[in-house]
């Protein structure tokens, strides 16, 4: 029988790296990209020759799609880094890096960006004791993330925590308990992210 695949999945399989954008399937066998070099005779259609621009193109959709952000607000993150001491492409991962939608998720209390999103829109989410619904938010170190008290809230939070299987990253801290909570115990760094994307080649493209 044929295996199928899900237009989410074909996104990953197009930019060729895992974009965990579909909660627990992503750390399971079933992921489209691991299953990738197991069925026979269904080798993903060859692409023609890249050329140095779709190369550069590449690389930027891939962090796009990683973090769900649009053109736009990429170009925004863009300008951010690239004002900013340091490595431009390192600040660019650290900044979406620290986007609340990715925070939330790298805590456990989504399973994935999108449902992070969705969790941070709905008004589930609070920094620092305040309701904040904006997925864009740029937590900073000290910032202690909860979930709203609120039945729905914890429930599904509670489920989130029980099925997710991925480890806090190291510039997070998480406390589990009646009511979890995590806090951003420093700003992250472009290891962080740990992302096979190829930075310069992003900057090369976005700088002219
Ligand atoms: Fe699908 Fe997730 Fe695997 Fe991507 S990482 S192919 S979204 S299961």
């Amino acid at each position: 029988m044929a295996r199928t695949t899900g237009p989410v999945c074909r996104l990953c399989r197009r930019e060729g790296m895992k974009l965990f954008l579909k909660g627990t399937r992503c750390d399971t066998p079933k992921c489209a990209i691991e299953r990738r070099n197991t069925p026979p005779g269904q080798q993903p259609p060859r692409r023609g020759k890249q050329t140095d621009y779709g190369t550069h193109l590449r690389e930027k959709q891939k962090l796009k799609h990683y973090y769900g952000v649009l053109e736009r607000q990429f170009r925004t993150y863009y300008a951010m880094a690239a004002r900013s001491k340091g490595n431009t492409g390192d600040r660019l991962l650290t900044l979406l890096e620290r986007r609340l939608d990715n925070v939330v998720h790298r805590l456990g209390f989504g399973l994935s960006r999108a449902q992070a999103r969705q969790m941070v829109n709905h008004g589930h989410v609070t920094v620092n004791g305040r309701r904040v619904d904006i997925p864009s938010y740029l937590t900073k170190a000290g910032d202690v993330i909860r979930i709203k008290n609120r039945v729905k809230s914890l429930q599904l939070l509670r489920t989130n925590l029980a099925d997710n299987q991925r480890a806090v990253p190291d510039f997070l801290s998480r406390v589990d308990g009646a009511m979890p909570e995590g806090v951003v115990t420093r700003l992250p760094e472009a290891f962080d992210a740990s992302l096979p994307v190829q930075t310069q080649l992003i900057v090369e493209l976005c700088s002219k």
